[in-house]
Order: structure tokens, then C-alpha cells, then sequence
């Protein structure tokens, strides 16, 4: 079994200056309970931590490195452009570069703005369709995540069509009013949003494979015909793949889902680890970002140029080898080991995937919207995660995390995750 001492030490000394000890909340192990190891560096498919443990990693840092930890062309990249500078507040030519890799790469986008993080894509492309449109409010699916700007940390209100709620203390009673939200994969709930404020919605935002309560599935014709609903009252689309861009599918989910949306929300592995995010779309709105339009936005370190050089190796690597592809089969083989272990125990779960992404849903039934996950078995997660844990298998510490795998996990790394697995769910089934 796995020692914690030297993390746990830290961690408790961490606690003292970082608000419960970590710079984003999930980290913390809070909902599955214990101490977080505290990692020392990660090497293909594995972390290695202050204990001397190493574990196989499908956290991969939610999400980014889809070629595994310090993959040497992006490493190398980073540290040539280091040694040039690390910022200059002025244009380079690897924005540029950057820009046009994630065009090709993603059609429905003709133009492309750089950010640090996926909030402040999201958090922009709001701006950017109640600009467009002169509308203000905004509908979002109930446990979609589209980051933590004000406008999203918002939950339903009482009945479909009631204004939203702040989601945190902090959040105004009137940006949250602005903001609508439906369950995911009920279409005639949007339907009735649409038919009382149509003509007040500015865009509706989407995960369109929403990952952020574990990895749930559009049933077949609902993302379409989300798309014809928004067109018919002259509201925007905002597809967020911050998380399945890259990931899903080379093109993002709405290459799978053919869906053209107005605006794309890109993230994680846009950054080939490195923190850069960006929100693009259709020519005609995004000449409304300034300088060219009146919306406002802006940012000291945006289009970084270690971060451009970590951007276009990672996704040039990925284009060039067909990385998505090799690991939507290597994704499959991975589930249906895992599927097979919870099966054999007598342990119901559920596994959708999709391209890089799965999550292991402690479930008798399809998960389809977040009534579904929330009902999961969280107890049989909590005693799965820390089996797996202890085995060397690093999972995202929540249920409602996606699992992500790289091009660096290996057949040798799958067999030890199966091979754990089977101990595991024999542990749940106890
Ligand atoms: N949108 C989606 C779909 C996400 O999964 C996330 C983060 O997990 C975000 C936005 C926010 O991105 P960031 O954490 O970079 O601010």
C-alpha cells in the first residue's frame, strides 16, 4: 500500500496559506476524503509524488495533456521559446501560427481570440454574443461547467423558466437573473425557455458532450435541434469544447454531432499544458471583439509565447500522427476491460466514452442528464477511488469527473488498470 506521510505533512502546512491547501478546489480530495499526494513531476502516462509512489494518471491534469506528461516535442518547444523571452505584450508570429492551426483544425472558426483560461473563453463569448445581439440573457444546461465567471455559476430557479440562482455567495441576484438553465437532453424544457424569452436570449451555452458531471452523451437529434432552435429566434450558439476539444474528436464534438455553431469555447489541450484557452467563430461577430468592434477584451499575458510554442507542437503532433483516432480505439479497449471487472464482481456501472474521455458511473442506468449522476452510488465511487489509489491508479477524485487517457499509456499501463480495477469493484461489491 501507497505511504502518504510526506504529502500529508505538506498538506497540512499547505492549508495554511492556500485556502484549503489548493489553488482549485476539486484537488482537495474533499469529496472522496483522504490527502492528495503531492506530485514531484509526471513522465508519460505516470505522476510520480513526494512519497516515492508512482501512479498511472487519467486525471492528466483534467484534461491538456493528451500526449502524456512532458511529451519531448512539446518540452523542447517550450524550452526554446523560454530562452527567447517569456512575454513581450506585443504581436508574434506564433499567435499567428496558433490561430491558423486551430482555424484548420476546427472550420466552424474563421477567427480566433487567445486567452489564459477556459473561464475567461467562456466568460468572453458571452460578452461577445449579448454584444452581437443586444440581448442579455443566456441559457446554460443544468451540470454543465463552463468555468467560474459570474454569468455561469448559476443554478435553476424553481420551474423550468425562472430565473437562475446564484450558485455561490458573491454572485449578484442580477447577473444570476440573466442566466436560464434547463437539464441537459430535455429538449421540450428548452423549448418552453425559448417560447417565454426567446426574443430576450442572446446564446445558448453548451458542452455538447457535456464532461463535467462525469462524461454524458447527447441523445441522438438533440444537439441539431438545439441548433435549429437557436436560429429560429436569432440567438447565438456557443459551443464549449474546452474540454472534449482535442479530445472527442480531432474537429471537437461538433465535427462528430455535425452542429455549426456561432461561437467555440477551446481550452486544455489548445495548450498542450500551458494555460491558454480562446473563443472563436464566425467573421462577421468576432469583428465585433475590440480593436476592430466595440467589445471589450483584453489581457496582459494573452497569446504567451511559451504557451503558443506548447499549443502548436502538441496539436501539430496530434494532426500529424492522428493521435485523436489511435486513441478513440485505445479507448475503447481501456472501457470495455473496466466494464468487464465491474461485471464480473457484480457491480453495476456504466461507462460511456468518447475519443480520449470516459468516466465509470456507479449506476444501474444510462446517465443521461445531472438528476442521473447525482443519483450514482457515490459511496461505491469513493471506496473504487481509493483502491485504485492505493494500487497506483490516479483517478479525478469526484464522480462527477471525466477520466482522461493520452497517447503515452501504454497496453502494459491498461492491463495494470484492469488488473486493479478487478480489485476494486471486488472491494465495492463487499
Ligand atoms: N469549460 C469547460 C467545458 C471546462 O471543462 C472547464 C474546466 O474544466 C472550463 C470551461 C473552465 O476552464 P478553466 O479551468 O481553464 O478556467
Amino acid at each position: 500500500m501507497n505511504t502518504l506521510s510526506k504529502s500529508s505533512s505538506v498538506f497540512a502546512e499547505a492549508k495554511l496559506y492556500i485556502p484549503g491547501g489548493v489553488n482549485s478546489p476539486v484537488r482537495s480530495f474533499r469529496s472522496v476524503g483522504g490527502n492528495p499526494p503531492f506530485i514531484t513531476r509526471g513522465e508519460g502516462s505516470k505522476l510520480y509524488d513526494l512519497d516515492g509512489n508512482n501512479y498511472i494518471d487519467y486525471v492528466l491534469s483534467y484534461g491538456p495533456l493528451l500526449l502524456g506528461h512532458a511529451h519531448p516535442v512539446v518540452t523542447e518547444a517550450v524550452q526554446e521559446a523560454a530562452a527567447k523571452g517569456t512575454s513581450f505584450g506585443a504581436p508574434t508570429g506564433a499567435e499567428v501560427a496558433l490561430a491558423k492551426l486551430v482555424c484548420e483544425l476546427v472550420p466552424s472558426m474563421d477567427m480566433v481570440r487567445m486567452v489564459n483560461s477556459g473561464t475567461e473563453a467562456t466568460m468572453s463569448a458571452i460578452r461577445l454574443a449579448r454584444a452581437y445581439t443586444g440581448r442579455d440573457c443566456i441559457v446554460k444546461f443544468i451540470g454543465c461547467y463552463h468555468g467560474h465567471s459570474d454569468a455561469l455559476l448559476v443554478h435553476a430557479g424553481s420551474g423550468a423558466t425562472t430565473f437562475g440562482v446564484p450558485d455561490s455567495p458573491g454572485v449578484t441576484k442580477g447577473t444570476a437573473e440573466t442566466t436560464l438553465s434547463v437539464p441537459f437532453n430535455d429538449l421540450p424544457a428548452l423549448e418552453n425557455v425559448f417560447a417565454e424569452k426567446g426574443k430576450e436570449i442572446a446564446a445558448v451555452i453548451m458542452e455538447p458532450t457535456p464532461g463535467n458531471m462525469g462524461l454524458v452523451l447527447p441523445k441522438d437529434g438533440y444537439l441539431q435541434a438545439i441548433r435549429k432552435l437557436t436560429k429560429k429566434y436569432g440567438s447565438l450558439l456557443i459551443i464549449d469544447e474546452v474540454m472534449s476539444g482535442f479530445r472527442s474528436a480531432q474537429g471537437g464534438s461538433q465535427s462528430l454531432y455535425h452542429i455549426e455553431p456561432d461561437i467555440t469555447c477551446l481550452g486544455k489541450v489548445i495548450g498542450g499544458g500551458l494555460p491558454v484557452a480562446a473563443y472563436g467563430g464566425k467573421r462577421e461577430i468576432m469583428n465585433w471583439v475590440s480593436p476592430v468592434g466595440p467589445m471589450y477584451q483584453a489581457g496582459t499575458l494573452s497569446g504567451n509565447p511559451l504557451a503558443m510554442a506548447a499549443g502548436i507542437a502538441a496539436l501539430t503532433y496530434m494532426k500529424e500522427n492522428d493521435v485523436c483516432a489511435t486513441l478513440t480505439k485505445r479507448n475503447a479497449e481501456l472501457t470495455d476491460a473496466l466494464k468487464a471487472a465491474a461485471d464480473a464482481a457484480g457491480v453495476p456501472v456504466q461507462v460511456p466514452r468518447l475519443g480520449s474521455m470516459f468516466t465509470v458511473f456507479f449506476s444501474e442506468k444510462e446517465v443521461t442528464n445531472y438528476e442521473d449522476a447525482t443519483a450514482c452510488n457515490l459511496d461505491a465511487f469513493r471506496i473504487y477511488f481509493h483502491s485504485m489509489l492505493e494500487q497506483g491508479v490516479y483517478l479525478p477524485p469526484s464522480q462527477f469527473e471525466t477520466n482522461f487517457i493520452s497517447l503515452a499509456h501504454s497496453d502494459e499501463d491498461f492491463a495494470k488498470t484492469a488488473a486493479a480495477a478487478k480489485v476494486a469493484f471486488t472491494k465495492v461489491a463487499e
